[in-house]
């Protein structure tokens, strides 16, 4: 059996965080791997956009390290809007490739094609 349990379903939008075997928590360090018991300072990332199943493989099988991705109960996430400020669900909010929206300003923002 491989050391890598990922949940293969609901495996779209999904955020996790990254844990080793310890129970400690890859944490948001640019420089170096580190870990943290502190889930606060965990780096969360998209499961689907990131690859994240594919890198751990990889590094499973390069160092040995067991590490699995924990969902983030979507409800911990939480992004503020560029334009207004309000903090939401991440799940609520939208991002356009440049900037977080809200649900409101996401309504409210001009459609790029409905310009003459
Ligand atoms: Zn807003």
């Amino acid at each position: 059996m491989p050391p890598v349990k990922l949940p293969a379903k609901h495996a779209r939008d999904m955020m996790v965080r990254i844990q080793n075997s310890d129970g400690q928590y890859l944490a948001r360090d640019p420089k170096a791997w580190s870990f943290s018991e502190d889930y606060t300072k965990a780096m969360v990332l998209d499961f689907s956009d990131d690859q994240i199943a594919e890198q751990l493989r990889v590094i499973a099988k390069a160092s040995g390290l067991a590490l699995q991705a924990v969902p983030v109960d979507p409800r911990e996430v939480h992004e503020s809007c560029d334009r207004c400020g309000r903090v939401e669900a991440a799940s609520e909010v939208f991002f356009d490739g440049r900037v977080f929206l809200c649900g409101r300003c996401r309504k409210r923002a001009p459609h790029r094609s409905a310009r003459r």
